[in-house]
């Protein structure tokens, strides 16, 4: 299709000055000047003149007597009509007729431009003008209408396995996707293979997974791996500005699809188009709820025989319309969740690969430190810590580059200039040991890695390190209080040495409130409430944010029980800084000198 011209920016107004002024110009200048030129005007003399050399033919009077106009042969033999002031000359008449040719005494008629020419330029032109100009800005809006109006043009871009290049080899540690996948590429390899069974195939593949575990990655490397054309569609390009355009982009991409098949069609971010239809009540929901219609009627009537395959990725499974789950539409799921531990050592590999490392970097001590991490964020640790090693002016990137990406990835580049004063960074020091020292005198916590005074731009003045020594999957009771503890151990401190209270244990309080909740109302790990649930979370994937479903009675009753289990787990690290004050007061005054103390300097220091 022809790239429609780029509509005029100038607005309307502009065009119809243009023509008034062109109106204006003809009316004033033009046709005067064709009036003017057919008499001309002379002085008396010349009238007296052409009078006595017996050339004029007619003369006239003007009604008022002011000028007289007069038709005379000019000097080429031709007859023009000329004016010229009136005398008094009473004898003007004698001689006239004194003169021998039969000077006419009639009314003079100057040959005018024809009515017709002067009707045409006076009114037909400017409304010529008008209709024209109009029948450009028709066109144009309708070129502009165009773009929206055009049903049936979807935006679907044809892949084809040159154009993602990814295969499953760029996918690391999702390995039950990756088999589930397969097995979808093979199908579209040897459908023979599956029909002599009898078996078909799942129509749909629902990818669902927290942000950057690779679902859209997986995706294009289904494309890259099963030389099919593969269409892939966001979910927000079916929403338009029209209702009903949705429902054709999705009618066009399903006709392509087929014309195709075998492919495969993927629609990423489908929460968009898929939202559960009822709820809500914007403006623009019929859109969506035409949009989905027409893609569940779509996935009823394709022949998935015919090997079109049908792929999507969501972070809000929850939100999805039951009707879209339902066999026969996407009935298979496939989890795409944050990696463990070897998932995590072979994505930092995998992204290693395409960067120069030195050969004994331990990609396992990076996964241990990185629980939790997406392999969004890992490909992002790896390649912080090439800019880095690039900073440090080296060739290749060492085990330091990445740890300290590590690092800045969680708590933010270092801020090396902040101005703190001396009772601050003391203070700040006594913090980061209290929750260390409470850490390391606990038994079944995480070992200390490392404690730091360095500010860092997220805001944190400083900060507590523990890695898991190996890859927890359970937290039990005694952990969870555990953690209160550590999590309360900077203000014990604060308490303990300066008396005194500060807001940089604010961060410390809201996850301390927080795990203390979940406790009471998720994990059924308070005596007083057993095993009930009064949250549920709303979104898994997205931050896990959940809603209360209690009475207010029983509301109340909760928030007393997470103050209790807040304030044992406080008490429990003040006893164990009273316990070990002088060891505070050691290793705080060690980390005031060093800023940074690693897991073994600080573990000498408390065992010495
Ligand atoms: P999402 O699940 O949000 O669609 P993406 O597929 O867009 O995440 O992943 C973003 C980036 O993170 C990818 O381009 C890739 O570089 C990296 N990534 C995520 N998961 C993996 C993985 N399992 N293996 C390798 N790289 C990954
Ligand atoms: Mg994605
Ligand atoms: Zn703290």
């Amino acid at each position: 299709m022809p790239e429609p011209k780029r509509p005029t920016k100038k607005p309307l107004i502009f065009y119809y000055l243009i023509s008034l002024l062109l109106v204006f110009l003809i009316n004033a200048v033009i046709l005067p000047m064709f009036m003017r030129d057919q008499v001309t005007a002379v002085d008396y003399s010349v009238f007296l003149q052409a009078v006595e050399e017996n050339r004029v033919t007619q003369v006239e009077l003007s009604s008022d007597g002011q000028e007289i106009m007069y038709i005379a042969t000019d000097r080429h033999g031709q007859l023009q009509p000329y004016v010229t002031v009136a005398m008094p000359d009473p004898n003007l008449i004698e001689r006239l007729r004194a003169t021998d040719s039969n000077i006419q005494f009639s009314r003079i008629k100057p040959t005018q431009i024809s009515p017709i020419l002067t009707y045409l330029f006076s009114l037909l032109f400017p409304i010529l003008l008008i209709f024209g100009l109009g029948r450009l800005f028709s066109r144009q809006l309708q070129q502009r209408m165009g773009n929206a109006m055009s049903f049936g043009k979807s935006s679907a871009k044809i892949y084809v396995e040159a154009q993602t290049g990814k295969t499953f080899a760029d996918v690391a540690g999702q390995d039950e996707a990756k088999e589930a996948l397969t097995e979808i590429v093979d199908f579209l390899h040897n459908p023979g293979k599956y029909a002599g069974i009898g078996a078909t195939l799942p129509k749909g593949a629902l990818l669902v997974g927290p942000p950057g575990t690779g679902k859209t990655l997986l995706a294009q490397a289904v494309a890259g791996e099963a030389d099919v054309p593969f269409f892939s569609i966001s979910g927000s390009e079916f929403v338009e500005m029209f209702v009903g355009m949705g429902a054709a982009k999705v009618r066009d991409l399903f006709k392509q699809a087929n014309e195709k098949a075998p492919c495969i069609v993927f629609i990423d971010e489908i929460d968009t188009i898929g939202k559960k239809r009822g709820d809500g009540g914007f403006s623009g929901n019929d859109e969506r709820e035409q949009t989905l219609n027409q893609l569940l009627t779509e996935m009823d009537g394709f022949d998935s025989r015919k090997g079109v395959v049908l792929l999507a990725a969501t972070n809000r499974p929850e939100s999805l319309d039951p009707a879209l789950l339902r066999p026969g539409r996407f009935d298979r799921r496939i989890p795409v969740e944050l990696p463990d531990l070897g998932g995590r050592t072979a994505i930092l590999k995998v992204h290693a690969a395409k960067v120069k490392m030195e050969a004994d970097v331990d990609f396992e001590a990076i996964a241990r430190a990185t629980a939790g991490s997406s392999g969004a964020d890992l490909a992002n640790i790896i390649n912080e810590a090439a800019l880095r090693a690039v900073r440090m002016g080296r060739q290749r990137v060492k085990q330091e580059d990445l740890e300290e990406s590590v690092e800045v990835v969680i708590a933010g580049y270092e801020r090396k200039n902040a101005v703190i004063s001396p009772q601050e960074k003391e203070l700040i020091a006594y913090h980061e040991i209290g929750h260390a020292l409470v850490a390391a005198k606990q038994t079944n916590s995480a070992p200390i890695t490392k404690v730091t005074i360095v500010p860092r731009t997220s805001g944190a003045l400083g900060y507590t390190m523990q890695v898991e020594e190996d890859e927890r999957h359970l937290m039990s009771k005694e952990d969870a209080m555990n953690r209160i503890a550590i999590l309360t151990g900077g203000r014990a401190a604060e308490e303990l040495v300066f008396n005194t209270a500060t807001t940089g244990a604010a961060n410390d309080i809201e996850q301390a409130t927080k795990l203390a909740r979940a406790m009471v109302t998720r994990y059924g790990m308070s005596e007083q409430f057993g095993m009930v649930a009064f949250e549920s979370v709303i979104n898994p994937y997205l931050g896990g944010d959940a809603s209360l479903t209690c009475s207010s009675e029983t509301s109340a009753a909760i928030d007393k029980e997470i103050i209790r289990l807040v304030k044992k787990g406080q008490e429990k690290a003040i006893n164990i800084l009273k316990d070990n004050l002088d060891k505070l007061h050691e290793l705080s005054r060690e980390l005031l000198k060093r800023e940074t103390l690693t897991g073994q300097e600080f573990m000498h220091i408390l065992e010495s």
